[in-house]
């Protein structure tokens, strides 16, 4: 199935929440929208996000439990009824995640019964094939299979920039990305009503990671009803 997801990053509150979700509801359920469509709040916002969607954290520790205080276990994502767990975006990358610590979380997220979703994805100036082959080799763990784990390749310069790879390239890297894993491969990197259907109907592109554009509802849906 065609995976679109919104990651919010740390945007909205209850009120955009309860907003967001009741028109995306409505939207799916009317449209008859065959794409998995899968919302990524805010943390404290899991228990809000509600509908015909799939939820899913933004992070999570590799421990089970115990004293980390601010973070949050993928077994309480799985229990606030998550289906997804969102492993190494470059955001957190840029603060210091390692692969080796992403493929822990990945691997914490399969032993909590949830899917994986590993970023990876080069910085401006850097070889393509080098770096995202060495994320790729790093941060799956020996627990990813096809049916628990998706990579998401977002170009760490298309984030939040407006700038995004050709199609041709896209069409490219996704097909070295999924011979290389085997597993689905979504595309994110500033995606918007403008670029969606050229992307998300290009070959290899199993999905699409949004994240500026999935804040704004009337975006979303148009994003959503471009794959044909
Ligand atoms: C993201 O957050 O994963 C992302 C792709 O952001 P944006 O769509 O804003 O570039």
């Amino acid at each position: 199935m065609f995976i679109i997801a919104a990651n919010w990053k740390m945007n909205g509150n209850v009120n955009f929440a309860q907003t967001y979700c009741a028109e995306l509801d409505k939207f799916i359920n009317e449209q008859g929208v065959k794409s998995e469509i899968i919302v990524l709040p805010s943390a404290p916002l899991l228990t809000v996000v509600k509908g015909n969607f799939k939820i899913g954290g933004q992070n999570c520790h590799y421990e089970k439990s115990g004293a980390f205080t601010g973070e949050i276990s993928a077994e309480l994502l799985k229990n606030l009824g998550c289906d997804y767990a969102l492993c190494g975006h470059s955001e957190r990358r840029q603060m210091g995640e390692s692969s080796e610590l992403i493929a822990a979380k990945a691997e914490a997220s399969h032993n909590a019964g949830l899917k994986a979703i590993i970023c990876i994805g080069e910085n401006d100036g850097e070889d393509f094939a080098k770096t995202v082959f060495a994320q790729l080799d790093k941060s799956l763990p020996f627990t990813a299979t096809a049916a628990n784990t998706i990579i998401a390749y977002e170009p760490v310069w298309a984030i939040g920039t407006g700038r995004t790879p050709s199609t041709k390239d896209i069409e490219e890297r996704h097909a070295e990305i999924k011979t290389k894993s085997g597993f689905k491969v979504i595309y994110g990197g500033s995606v918007k009503p403008e670029n969606a259907a050229e992307i998300s109907n290009a070959a290899n592109v199993d999905g699409l990671l949004v994240g500026g554009a999935s804040l704004d509802i009337e975006q979303f849906k148009k994003i959503i009803t471009a794959r044909k």
